[in-house]
């Protein structure tokens, strides 16, 4: 059975706010279900990470 779960995004400039569903593939690397309006997803140096679009920043989960 593969994990999943829903974390709550929210943008430390804007209060842009949304809910994304994760999966685990693998421990380390998650797929993405559903990324919410206004948020992107970067892969960085550590794993993917969510990014508001509008500000460019990484977002808090
Ligand atoms: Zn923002």
């Amino acid at each position: 059975m593969m994990t999943s779960w829903t974390e709550h995004l929210r943008c430390p400039k804007c209060a842009n706010t949304g809910d994304a569903e994760l999966f685990e593939i693998s421990p380390f690397n998650n797929g993405f279900r559903k990324v919410p309006e206004g948020f992107n997803v970067v892969a960085g140096k550590f794993g993917k990470d969510f990014h508001c679009e509008a500000c460019m920043i990484p977002v808090a989960p």
